[in-house]
């Protein structure tokens, strides 16, 4: 029959019961070896669906066990107080509790708390103080762990900070590096600076004790080397500005001067080509013939092709200038050098030599030849029709031919023209004569 509390509802005792067992089997567990195997056994008939009745035996052997373990306990304690006057347990956590601040990293700021404590421990408190050491000890260890906490955290945004800035110093750098304008004096003072704080930087590290001593530096250092970058880009900046304007400055310089050297060289050309060339009958003068006789007398030694020389001279030309005035003569001058320079090929070569003397450079032609296209010419002038103020004007010249030969020097070539003239003029004028060696 169940029985039932005045106070509270009816209750069935065997689940009660049954609940009871599984409330302490959980409290239990872990509590003490001896109880272990119960446990075990308990919980594996609990689990196949045994009831309080089925569990009656191995409840008893679990009674019997706690009664042991009760004993057992009784006589430890009665050992341990005889044993070292009630200090052997205090001892032990003392000695655990050293060892463990020992092993602990003691932060700079609780050094000085925790050689205290060390102490407090050394000195074997008991009681009232014992007790107050070991919370000392826990309140010291916690308050380590919560700084660890902190100072993690801490790291963590300096760390942030610090990247921020290094990556602020690095696009600094960066532009600063893309600037080809960069002077060495410059680069070098900027990289002896940062070596010099990077190296300021590594000391302060390796003595600061702490993280914000540590902090502190950094940032310091950090700042100092941005400033630093700042300046110098600055300076850069200047530079470069400066530079800019030079250059164009420069620039401008250099057209104006190409211009100025341009206009110089059109002028120098000019006065060359006036320097080569006769203004009367605008062909070539003595000079351009001096040059260019050298290039054909060059060209051939080397391709041994024949070349000729003709040298022509008006016959009578001061009877012109004095018959119809120097006006016409000069007239005369041009008409004899347009003629002369028209009627042979184009790559003869034509010059006014002096007063009314021209010479003619044939190359590729032999004397022979030369002396048959002179009389040509000379032909055609004397009957070119020439006349002055509606008179006929008798206009005849007179050459002498020859051709470059093997041993020549210099102007032996034009000796030997000048000589052929000279016999033309001899036998009478308007007519062409080629050199002969009975003539020299
Ligand atoms: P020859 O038949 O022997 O050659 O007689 P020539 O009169 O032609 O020779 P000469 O040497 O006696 O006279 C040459 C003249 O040519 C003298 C000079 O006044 C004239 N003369 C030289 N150069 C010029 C010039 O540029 N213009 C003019 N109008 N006459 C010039
Ligand atoms: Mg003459
Ligand atoms: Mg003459």
């Amino acid at each position: 029959m169940a029985t039932h509390s005045p106070y509270s509802a009816p209750v069935d005792i065997e689940k009660f019961l049954y609940k009871l067992v599984i409330q302490l089997l959980i409290f239990s567990q872990g509590s003490h070896k001896l109880l272990e195997p119960h446990l075990v056994t308990i919980g594996a008939k609990l689990r196949s669906g045994a009831n309080l009745h089925d569990l009656l035996q191995e409840l008893q052997s679990v009674s019997k066990t706690l009664l042991q373990i009760s004993k057992q306990t009784k006589e430890d304690s009665g050992a341990d107080s005889g044993a070292a006057s009630g200090q052997a347990q205090p001892d032990y956590v003392m000695q655990r509790l050293e060892e463990l601040l020992t092993a602990a990293e003691v932060p700079l700021r609780f050094e000085q708390q925790t050689s205290m404590l060390r102490q407090r421990i050394r000195a074997r408190q008991t009681g009232q103080a014992y007790k107050r050491v070991i919370d000392s000890a826990i309140e010291l260890l916690l308050n380590i762990k919560d700084y660890g906490a902190s100072e993690k955290q801490d790291l963590d945004l300096f760390l942030a900070d610090l990247t921020g800035q290094l990556s602020e110093i690095e696009q600094h750098a960066e532009s600063a590096g893309e600037s080809n304008m960069l002077s060495i004096d410059n680069r070098h003072t900027l990289s002896h600076e940062i070596s010099r704080q990077v190296g300021d930087f590594k000391d302060s590290t390796q003595s600061a004790a702490e993280l914000a001593e540590l902090k502190t530096q950094t940032s310091e250092h950090l700042d100092r080397l941005l400033e630093q970058l700042l300046e110098h880009k600055q300076m850069e900046d200047e530079r470069q500005l400066e530079a800019q304007q030079k250059i164009e400055l420069m620039t401008q310089k250099l057209q104006a001067l190409e211009t100025e050297t341009e206009t110089l060289r059109t002028k120098l050309k000019i006065e060359h080509d006036k320097a080569l060339c006769d203004s009367l009958t605008g062909l070539p003068n003595r000079l351009a013939y001096n040059n260019r006789v050298e290039m054909e007398a060059n060209r051939w030694k080397r391709y041994r092709a024949p070349l000729a020389l003709v040298i022509w001279d008006i016959d009578h030309f001061k009877q012109i200038n004095d018959n119809y005035g120097h006006k016409a003569g000069d007239k005369t001058l041009a008409l004899v050098g347009q003629l002369l320079s028209s009627n042979c090929r184009e790559t003869d070569f034509v010059a006014r030599y002096g007063g009314e003397e021209f010479v003619m450079l044939m190359p590729s032609t032999t004397e022979e030849q030369a002396l048959e296209v002179a009389d040509t010419i000379r032909d055609i002038i004397q009957h070119s029709g020439f006349h002055s103020n509606g008179e006929d004007i008798d206009l005849t010249l007179s050459c002498g031919v020859s051709g470059f030969k093997e041993g020549d020097q210099h102007d032996d070539v034009f000796v030997r023209a000048d000589q052929a003239l000279y016999r033309s003029k001899q036998l009478g004028r308007n007519r062409c004569t080629l050199f002969a060696d009975d003539l020299g």
